[in-house]
């Protein structure tokens, strides 16, 4: 463990914060491992005082970093890419130490943080921009993009490395910089993937705060970057209730935000699909990283005839699977983050049989060392109670029937939430009428393939109390650049829009 640690600037003591120099004189913190509750290292927080020398550099930064041409800028994520490939195994073994995943899932993490930069160095030469014909002779209609800024970048515990690395890849060649809030539940990974960044600019030669951390609780540092106007673009990602408080106070400011909030994902079983191909993106949907993802499958909606035998199937599964050791190739699943996150299942089980659910299987608290197992929980539900339209975030899934195509898109649609959804058929008229606009309500919708596990080509986030926001691929970018329209008049002579005469 201490030579992963060593191998990635991990010391027993760390200061968690970074504008070009290490700073951090704030409260210091132990962390944890929840696999068997060993200490891993302290890392010492910010103070109010130093997170504002941070914000500074950052925006010193970004003075000269947008005037770096785009394509360059391209070539230091390359080398950040290279860079995430060299460390691939290392960085993944301190995924799972710090949060409890497996190290497949580590593995695949760290491999998204490679693709997005990939993704990204193509992109560093197609900021497109529109032309448009003008309706005035000889004027010209352009669209340009440009840098917006410092992005203040605050992350979840549950992907602690691949959501720094979808933001920061896109900013970086978008000409912004970056300031990480990472949770304080994973702060070590966070400082090895500064360290990773900031070799990778000093070898460059450009201002290492272009990637600033600054490590602390959400009520100060994080209301700090939400407050500040030098903080151009906020993308936040956490909770529902974290997201209404962050997305009121940079609204306030005029700031921007990209929100990505909660989930409740479901899973719609038609009696036309194949029950396989159902029943391992089920499986993986619901207990994959412990059932701690935005997109981890909450809710399967199952036709009334097959929704007997396919409960039945699924509980099989579920009473086999393998739990423990996440570092270990033989386990499926290893433990949630913390003990408070093993009582929130507790008592969400409890709820559910109290409104009327009944607990099929699982649900158990697991005597391992560290005391963060369980067993992943499986209930049988008429509809959507109201303990099923939170997103409690364990490994419980609820299973509930429905007759027709119409009911089960209802169902999926009537939570708050927005984020992942999918159907499984092979009926063509069915999986249309899921995409259609009187279909999945979500951000994702997909066929014959589960809720999570999406890839960074495509734009993520999700509808509703998700959010609304987008990162990773597709046009996401144009969040993080600011958008400047020009008329351009090659005429010699003065000619108003619409018609508008000017006699002088
Ligand atoms: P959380 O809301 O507890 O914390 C998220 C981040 O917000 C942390 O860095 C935290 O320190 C910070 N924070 C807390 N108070 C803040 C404040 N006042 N201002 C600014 N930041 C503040 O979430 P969590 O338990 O770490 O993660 C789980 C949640 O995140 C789930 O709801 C999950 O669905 C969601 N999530 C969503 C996505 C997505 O892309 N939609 C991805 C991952 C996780």
């Amino acid at each position: 463990m201490r030579e992963i640690l060593r191998s990635l600037g991990i010391e027993d003591v760390n200061a968690g914060g970074f504008g070009g120099a290490w700073t951090g004189s704030g409260k210091a913190q132990t962390v944890v491992s929840p696999i068997n509750g060993e200490a891993l290292a302290t890392v010492t927080n910010v103070t109010p005082a130093e997170f504002d020398g941070i914000l500074a550099r950052s925006h010193e930064a970004f003075q000269t970093w947008k005037l770096v041409p785009a394509p360059k800028r391209g070539e230091v994520v390359k080398a950040l890419g290279d860079e995430l490939r060299r460390n691939k195994a290392a960085l993944a073994e301190l995924v799972t130490l710090e949060m409890g995943k497996t190290l497949r899932e580590g593995l695949g993490e760290v491999q998204e943080m490679i693709d997005i930069c990939d993704f990204a160095v193509g992109l560093s030469r197609q900021l497109y921009g529109l032309t448009m014909p003008s309706e005035r002779r000889q004027h010209r209609l352009q669209e340009q993009w440009h840098p917006l800024g410092v992005v203040g970048i605050i992350t979840a515990f549950n992907f602690p490395v691949a959501v720094w690395s979808w933001n920061t890849a896109i900013a970086l060649v978008c000409g912004d910089t970056v300031l990480w809030k990472p949770s304080s539940k994973t702060p070590l990974t966070a400082i090895a993937c500064t360290k990773l960044a900031e070799k990778v600019l000093r070898e460059f030669g450009y201002d290492p705060a272009i990637c600033s951390l600054a490590i602390g609780r959400g009520s100060d540092i994080g209301d700090l970057i939400n407050t500040d106007p030098r903080v151009a673009l906020v993308s936040y990602t956490g909770s529902i209730p974290g997201g209404r408080h962050v997305g009121g106070l940079v609204q306030q400011r005029f700031g921007r935000h990209i929100l990505e909030l909660g989930g409740n994902g479901a899973v719609i079983v038609s009696e036309k699909g194949n029950l396989d191909i159902a029943l391992r993106s089920i499986y993986f949907g619901a207990i994959g990283t412990a059932g701690q993802r935005c997109t981890s499958t909450r809710r399967v909606i199952v036709h009334r005839s097959i929704h007997d035998t396919f409960l039945a199937r699924l509980a099989e599964l579920y009473d086999r699977t393998p739990i423990g050791d996440p570092r270990g190739d033989e386990h499926l699943m290893g433990p949630l983050v913390d003990p408070g996150a093993v009582d929130t299942l507790l008592a969400a089980m409890a709820t559910v049989q109290a409104e009327g659910g009944r607990l099929v299987c699982g649900g158990e608290r697991l005597p391992l060392p560290g005391g963060c197992y369980v067993t992943p929980a499986l209930a049988s539900v008429p509809g959507n109670l109201p303990i099923v339209q939170e997103e409690t975030f364990a490994p419980i899934l609820y299973v509930m029937p429905y007759d027709t195509l119409e009911e089960a898109i209802a169902l999926q649609n009537g939570v708050t939430q927005g984020l992942s959804s999918a159907i499984i058929t092979d009926d063509q008229r069915e999986s249309e009428l899921f995409l259609s606009a009187a279909g999945s309500d979500c951000g994702i919708a997909n066929v014959n393939t589960g809720t999570s596990g999406a890839e960074i080509g495509g734009a993520f986030g999700g509808e509703k109390e998700t959010g609304g926001g987008r990162e990773s691929g597709s046009d996401a970018w144009k969040a993080y650049m600011r958008r400047q329209t020009s008329a351009i008049n090659f005429s010699g002579r003065v000619e108003l829009a619409q018609g508008i005469t000017l006699e002088l």
